[in-house]
């Protein structure tokens, strides 16, 4: 069974989770749940750690980004995801659109190059508004 399979049902998901974490594949965070079972109630269809990419940084280091959740052909939610990494890859992938979930507190420490729409994880309801507005701009 895969995991990155385009869906709505949070049922589905924790049954593909956890064929994965029994086979020692991966794991889901908290919030990658939290966010899945929102997204599932709003009929939002979209896929988790739909691919892998390199990246190479300046320092010559290659690095994997893996991104969290997927919907559509290009908008990404990143939960509390490594900071350097994201923004590396949105420089490379500019017509990627990130929405990244932090702690309220965290947010004036990211830089604003990392993300296109920023949410508190305190407020994560404020992603619908937030999708919306995106995909507005895409038409
Ligand atoms: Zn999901």
């Amino acid at each position: 069974m895969l995991i990155n399979v385009p869906h709505t049902s949070r049922k589905f998901f924790l049954a593909t989770l956890l064929t994965h974490t029994m086979l020692g594949k991966r794991r889901a965070s908290s919030w990658e749940r939290l966010l899945c079972r929102y997204l599932c109630e709003k009929k939002v269809v979209h896929f988790h750690r739909p691919y892998k990419v390199k990246l190479f940084l300046a320092n010559g280091k290659t690095i994997t980004y893996e991104p969290d959740i997927q919907i559509g052909g290009n908008i990404i939610i990143e939960p509390h995801g490594i900071i350097d990494k994201i923004t590396t890859f949105h420089g490379e992938c500019p017509t990627m659109k990130i929405i990244l979930i932090t702690k309220n507190d965290h947010i004036p420490q990211i830089p604003n190059e990392a993300y296109d729409e920023i949410i508190p994880i305190e407020y994560f309801d404020m992603l619908e508004t937030a999708l919306k507005r995106m995909r507005r701009k895409q038409h």
